[in-house]
């Protein structure tokens, strides 16, 4: 006999995504049951850098920072090559408020606004995302709210009109049917972990660096692909460019020191990209180099910006590591990195000739990152060499849904009771990811997402078992 239980809604996934709907929705009075098949809670969202885009905020009128919701959709569109749904974007921008307050609220504070990977303008919002999790988990349980670890959702349940019900789960003890009377939302993440995914739409991303989530094997998707759900941006899977081979899990080793003014070149001292792409790109370039390895090359002006414990700019931990080199000349912070140090001498001598002015930049960069920022020379020692390669921590593509987060088939018809939040999500990002859009988008939907079902009217029906999702 099979465990059962009801409820008013079961959310799948306990990452940003899945949290911030489960705490919503928990706080606005619904009975929510949040599952997640590891035995810790936060997926590849604990393991994140904590940063989450937003423009207009106060935080950035504190740094002075110029920026517009105009430039921001500009950026995500931009950024995303036009192949993004717009309405999702302008979903995500007439929401962004609302998640940014509700963070805020929740205890969460944005210690540093910074430009990354694919921004016009500083709007990246670095907060501590384990304590963010762990307080929006704690304001779940006093609201509520049930959670059960250990237990993977297999696939999905629907009544005879092909509504979702609920959900037929694999817990501790056994299987488990868990009902949700307005619905079930996937917030499973991505596929970052999934070989078998990766191998189907992501083949050449298999030679970078495995992480994010244990869980994250793409499950939701397979689910809703189950029932007809559509796909979006699956062609788009990239790897991202910036971190030592061996890095561990524990700690978030990803430097964008290139975003300071460092270039990248591989081993045989060439530079082969322009270094202020977003890092999505970078990635895909540095896997078509020898044993996809880009090594960063600085000196002390760029070492000089490191933050000390804010994730991508923090070169002090990476020292201590002992995964940065340093050397009082080029030919020898080259040694020491495995980089040809003659050619490498002759790589800084056409970079600076070309931030100089008296030069064409050989890969036509213009500014520190994504066109922004001046340039400043390689020329004052000591020099630093980061070796780094690209880490496939997310997917960023997914299931279609609607800017309202119903997931719809391949024929665009919402499924009934069905919705989607977070990285499972495809559609938003289109052709790249600008920093802090996913832990972003996970919130900015999932908030939505969370409130709107709380306003809904419980929708019900008979259950019955839909054909087994391959496991
Ligand atoms: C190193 C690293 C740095 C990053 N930095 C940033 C950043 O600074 N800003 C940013 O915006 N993005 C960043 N990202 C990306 C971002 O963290 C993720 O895209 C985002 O956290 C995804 O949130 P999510 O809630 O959708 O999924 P996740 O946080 O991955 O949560 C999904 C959860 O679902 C669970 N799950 C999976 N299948 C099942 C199932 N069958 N049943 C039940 N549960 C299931 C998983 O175990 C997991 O816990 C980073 C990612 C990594 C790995």
């Amino acid at each position: 006999m099979k465990h059962r239980s009801e409820h008013d809604l079961v959310v799948l996934g306990s990452g940003i995504a899945g949290q911030t709907t489960a705490t919503t929705a928990a706080e606005a009075g619904l009975d929510v049951l949040l599952v997640e098949k590891q035995p810790s809670l936060g997926g590849s969202s604990a393991m994140s850098g904590g940063w989450f885009a937003f423009s207009g905020t106060p935080e950035q009128a504190e740094g002075g920072v110029e920026d517009s919701e105009d430039l921001f959709r500009h950026d995500l569109l931009e950024g995303g090559g036009h192949l993004n749904d717009p309405a999702l974007v302008d979903a995500y921008l007439a929401h962004q408020h609302a998640a940014h307050r509700f963070l805020k609220d929740h205890g969460v504070r944005f210690r540093e606004v910074a430009i990354s990977s694919g921004m016009s303008a500083a709007r990246g919002h670095n907060s501590e995302i384990k304590d963010v999790l762990a307080t929006l988990h704690a304001a779940f349980a006093a609201a509520g709210g049930s959670t059960l670890t250990d237990t993977a959702a297999r696939r999905l349940l629907t009544d005879d009109g092909g509504r979702v019900v609920g959900v037929l789960a694999e817990g501790p003890d056994g299987p488990v049917e868990l009902y949700g009377r307005r619905g079930v939302v996937l917030a499973t993440g991505g596929f970052s972990r999934g070989t078998e995914m990766l191998k189907v739409f992501a083949p050449e991303q298999l030679a970078a660096i495995p992480y994010g989530g244990r869980g994250n094997t793409g499950d939701g998707l397979r689910m809703a692909w189950r029932l007809g759900a559509g796909m979006a941006d699956m062609s788009f899977v990239a790897a991202t460019y910036g971190s030592h081979p061996e890095t561990g899990e524990e700690f978030h080793e990803l430097l964008t020191a290139y975003y300071m003014g460092a270039i990248v070149v591989n081993t045989a001292g060439r530079r082969f990209v322009d270094e202020s792409i977003d890092y999505k790109s970078l990635g895909r370039a540095v896997l078509g180099q020898p044993d996809g390895l880009g090594v960063q090359v600085f000196d002390s002006r760029v070492r000089a910006q490191s933050h000390r414990g804010i994730p991508l700019k923090d070169m002090d931990a990476l020292e201590e590591l002992g995964h940065l080199h340093e050397a009082d000349t080029l030919e020898e912070v080259a040694r020491l990195a495995g980089v040809a140090p003659g050619e490498l001498v002759a790589t800084v001598e056409r970079y600076n000739a070309a931030v100089a002015g008296t030069a064409a930049d050989e890969q036509g960069r213009t500014g520190l990152c994504n066109g922004v920022g001046e340039l400043t020379p390689i020329d004052a020692p000591p020099y630093y060499a980061y070796p780094a390669k690209a880490l496939m921590t997310t997917t960023y593509c997914g299931v279609t849904v609607t800017p309202d987060a119903r997931v719809t088939t391949v024929d665009g018809e919402p499924i009934g009771g069905l919705y989607a939040v977070g990285e499972v999500v495809g559609g938003f990002h289109g052709a790249t990811y600008i920093t802090g859009t996913s832990l972003g988008k996970g919130a900015v939907f999932g908030h939505m997402l969370g409130a709107a079902l709380a306003g809904t009217e419980p929708q019900h029906g008979n259950s019955s078992e839909q054909e087994e999702v391959a496991a």
